[in-house]
């Protein structure tokens, strides 16, 4: 089971918390052609390494933050706030 940091809570386990699907996801614009739109929906990456991820602390403080997860180890490197930028991971690979 995984132990996750909100950081509104500090650390709680897996089961506290909801997967929200990858974050940094940038919505199109209106006038966006149908490839743009069809990428926006259907399309998210599925790396081997580090993955940025939306999670809400559904059972606790109910807040929405990021996570940086290796999909790979589920290692955790990094929690932090939504609108947040990516956190610097030197040494990780990043995808
Ligand atoms: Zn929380």
């Amino acid at each position: 089971m995984l132990q996750i940091t909100c950081p509104y809570c500090g650390c709680r386990d897996e089961t506290e918390y909801s997967f929200g699907g990858e974050s940094h996801v940038s919505r199109p614009a209106p006038d966006a052609g149908d490839a743009e739109w069809s990428d926006y929906l259907f399309n998210r990456s599925n790396p081997r390494g580090i993955h940025y991820e939306r999670w809400q602390h559904r059972f606790g403080c109910g807040r929405w933050f990021n996570i940086a997860r290796d999909t790979v180890s589920h290692e955790i490197y990094a929690t932090y706030e939504m609108g947040d930028a990516r956190p610097d991971l030197p040494g990780k690979a990043d995808n």
